[in-house]
């Protein structure tokens, strides 16, 4: 058997938080690292989700790394592949290259109780990495519901975070099934195109305009030569965005935003047939608030239905409602989403007495500052659980966690710990927080979201405001983790009185 090559660190996956990682690493001048990605490119979420109209609904100044500004952004929210290209100019900027393992899918990522360790089996060969950071992002599983007949359909089916691009829509009959964030984006961009478009719409969503416009060679100039100038940008958009939280965190003020949209959908949709299709009845920002000009206006379009009634089947030729109406089409387009609180990724990690992550998160995910795991050790979670925000960037959380992740590595050298992991009571106080703040909040209004898991439990998002996370884990707390040892059986254990044998670990509460 071949041995298997070492790393320090081992980071999983090469979108937001992985590149981010390992460039942050680097500064620290942590300087042994791989990122293993399953795919043979960079980028994530920006590299999987290619449908037409994908965008970013978070302005790019504050959508990017605060350590590699880019002054050049096209429009004040970008598109897909500006995002995905910014994210490949990172990988060259901070000569990210060498270390990048494309290709690389990591089957299993298993914690050695003996080596204090942890063991990946990848596509391409075993490695072993003294921490790993996990950053697989919460949106990258796609999730296709399992709705009887899915097998019989004959015409050609596809995930929006899949988009068949050598599939022409071109006066085709399309279903779209879903009407979330991507949804919202890629039906306006294929309405003037297709022939006819049913869109199947369980729920509707709160719709509010998105501010778009193209960044001036003005504007370009001064982020590049004034010192600051970006800097002040991004920081005007980051108070903007926090004061958004506000009806977030106390819904009755959403009352007013919800006006607001209430007059736009008058507007935009003039039949009072279809503007009660797509009406919501529940408090807006419970399910995420969408920014979007023009997919209501395109719902009111002839080639165009808004179908409410529940799908009951799939069919060789369409889509069955449970009214027995057959809705023919020749192509389906699921966006519905992934999965977030059941991801396949929780069953590759297993940490300490071979419990997975998936074991340990049964019912529902609970970590420590979203970044790390009782019976984990050196395990780090970029985006983990509680984590995900409805009103600003995801990217800034990152960075939070990533400054935490680093102060965890320097305490760990400083004091010559070879492992770590959050107390059970440390993980248990920080949890009883964030439930008690999450009750007040919008999202628990009483509506259905991803952002809560079977148990009703919102294990997904961040109940406060980005300040607050970052003022969290602007330090490491050593009295919050325990240092993992080998302890050495007693002799009266030991089969081998020669060779003294390495037993269950121990963890032992650091003074
Ligand atoms: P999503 O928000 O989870 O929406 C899934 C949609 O599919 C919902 O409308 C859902 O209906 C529907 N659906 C699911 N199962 C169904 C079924 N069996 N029958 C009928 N309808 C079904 O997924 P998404 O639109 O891909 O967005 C996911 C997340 O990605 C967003 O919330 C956001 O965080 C992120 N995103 C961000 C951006 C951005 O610009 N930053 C853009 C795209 C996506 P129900 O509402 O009734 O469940």
């Amino acid at each position: 058997m071949s041995e298997a090559t070492h790393a320090d660190v081992a980071i999983i996956g090469a979108g937001f938080g992985g590149l981010g990682a390992a460039i942050r690493l680097d500064r620290a001048g942590f300087d042994s690292f791989l990122i293993f990605e399953k795919a043979n490119d960079v980028g994530g979420t920006w590299r999987d989700n290619s449908y037409p109209g994908c965008a970013c609904d978070v302005p790019s100044h504050l959508y990017s790394y605060a350590f590699a500004r880019n002054p050049r952004w096209s429009e004040t929210f970008s598109g897909q592949a500006e995002i995905w290209a910014y994210l490949r100019d990172c990988v060259d900027r901070f000569r990210i290259g060498p270390r990048l393992r494309l290709d690389h899918a990591v089957h299993q990522a298993r914690w050695d109780e003996t080596s204090l360790q942890w063991r990946l089996s990848t596509s391409q060969g075993a490695y072993t990495a003294r921490v790993l950071i996990s950053a697989t992002g919460p949106l990258s599983e796609p999730a296709i519901p399992s709705i009887p007949g899915l097998a019989s359909f004959e015409g050609t089916m596809f995930h929006s975070a899949r988009w068949q691009r050598d599939h022409d829509l071109t006066g085709r009959r399309v279903a779209v099934i879903g009407t979330g964030a991507s949804a919202i984006q890629f039906v306006p961009a294929i309405q003037p195109l297709v022939g006819s478009l049913t869109l199947f719409q369980r729920t509707p969503a709160w719709v509010m305009p998105r501010r778009i416009r193209r960044i001036t060679a003005a504007e370009h100039a001064i982020y590049q030569w004034v010192p600051g100038a970006q800097r002040a940008a991004r920081t005007g958009l980051y108070w903007a965005r926090e004061a958004m939280a506000v009806g977030f965190l106390h819904p009755p003020v959403n009352r007013f935003a919800q006006r607001y949209a209430e007059r736009m959908l008058q507007r935009q949709v003039p039949d009072e047939a279809l503007r009660a299709k797509l009406t919501p009845d529940y408090v807006m920002g419970c399910k995420r608030v969408l920014l979007s000009n023009d997919y209501w206006p395109s719902l009111a379009k002839e080639n165009v239905e808004v179908v409410t009634e529940p799908i009951r089947e799939l069919t060789q030729h369409g889509v069955m409602t449970a009214d027995g109406r057959e809705h023919e089409v020749d192509t389906i387009i699921f966006g519905t989403g992934f999965n977030v609180t059941d991801s396949p990724a929780m069953h590759r990690i297993v940490g300490r007495q071979g419990r997975a992550l998936a074991d340990a998160w049964a019912p529902t995910m609970r970590s420590y500052l979203g970044t790390s795991v009782t019976g984990f050790p050196n395990l780090f979670l970029l985006l983990g659980p509680n984590t995900g925000l409805g009103h600003s960037s995801v990217v800034l959380m990152i960075e939070a966690q990533l400054e935490q992740v680093i102060a965890a590595m320097r305490s760990m050298r400083r004091r010559g710990i070879t492992a770590i992991e959050p107390t059970a009571e440390a993980q248990r106080r920080y949890n009883e927080r964030i439930d008690a703040k999450m009750a007040g909040t919008v999202w628990m209004t009483g509506c259905q979201s991803w952002y809560l898991d079977a148990t009703g439990r919102n294990a997904t998002l961040w109940p406060g405001y980005v300040t607050s996370y970052r003022w969290r884990l602007r330090r490491f707390r050593t009295a919050d983790y325990a240092v993992v040892e080998r302890r050495i059986a007693p002799p009266h254990r030991q089969r081998d009185r020669a060779a003294p044998q390495l037993v269950n670990q121990s963890v032992k509460v650091t003074p």
